[in-house]
């Protein structure tokens, strides 16, 4: 246990209505409890100039976010935020729907630079990731080169359109700017990734099953391993 955190029980485990509508019917385990002692620490944070500057143009772009689509939100974000020049990381099979997006931020006063995930080309073996089957494969993404790219054009807000599960944790991690998602990639269910979740129990159950067997027998074997 870390600072108070009571592994067995998170916020997954509450409805959370006592601290969305401050019924005052917290858990006994709340997790409040353990952000006590982190407090001080975060309320700096958002006390930085860049961090109070997100934190309110999201106040109020979040509070229209009923009657906007993410689409709208995102320039309206963008706009409360007081960015100028704006980046898109996108992946190649969503370059049409990132110019679409490029052209009515640009319509609504921005600039626009787009980076795509195969810039440079790289093969498996450029980054030593040639597998025990040796094939070569396609064109890797390139997320660093993405987030740096983008450095050099100076955007003040990048927006993430459909990197890849991973390569987009990349492109997180070297961001320089600030970075929102506009579509999270699922090629089975038109970028709608909720679908997978929605269909947990249904009709996709057998399918995910499948998937969970084969990653909990890893897990666990790599658990045992450690
Ligand atoms: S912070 Fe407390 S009340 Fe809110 S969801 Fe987590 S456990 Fe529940």
């Amino acid at each position: 246990m870390r600072m108070g955190i009571d592994e067995g029980f998170s916020c997954l485990n509450c409805s959370g209505r006592a601290c969305e509508f401050e019924t005052g019917e917290n858990p006994p385990q709340c997790v409040g409890g353990a952000a006590a002692a982190l407090h001080d620490e975060v309320r700096a944070r958002y006390a930085e100039p860049e961090n109070r500057r997100i934190m309110k143009a999201a106040v109020v772009s979040s509070s229209k976010c009923g009657n906007l689509t993410r689409v709208q939100e995102t320039i309206e974000f963008a706009r409360l935020v007081g960015a100028r020049k704006i980046g898109i990381a996108t992946c190649t099979m969503l370059i049409g729907e990132s110019r679409i997006l490029g052209g009515l931020l640009e319509q609504a006063g921005f600039e626009v630079y787009g980076v795509a995930c195969k810039v440079e080309g790289n093969h498996r073996s450029d980054l030593d990731l040639v597998l025990e089957d040796g094939v070569e494969g396609p064109v890797l993404c390139n997320p660093v080169m993405q987030a740096r790219l983008l450095a050099e054009a100076g955007t003040d807000l990048n927006v993430v359109m459909g990197l890849c599960v991973g390569h987009d944790a990349l492109f997180y991690k070297y961001t320089k700017a600030p970075t929102t998602t506009l579509v999270t990639k699922d090629h089975v269910t038109a970028h709608n990734a909720c679908a997978g979740l929605y269909g947990a129990k249904t009709v996709y159950k057998k399918r995910l099953a499948e998937t969970i067997a084969a990653c909990r027998a890893d897990v666990v074997a790599s658990g045992e391993d450690a």
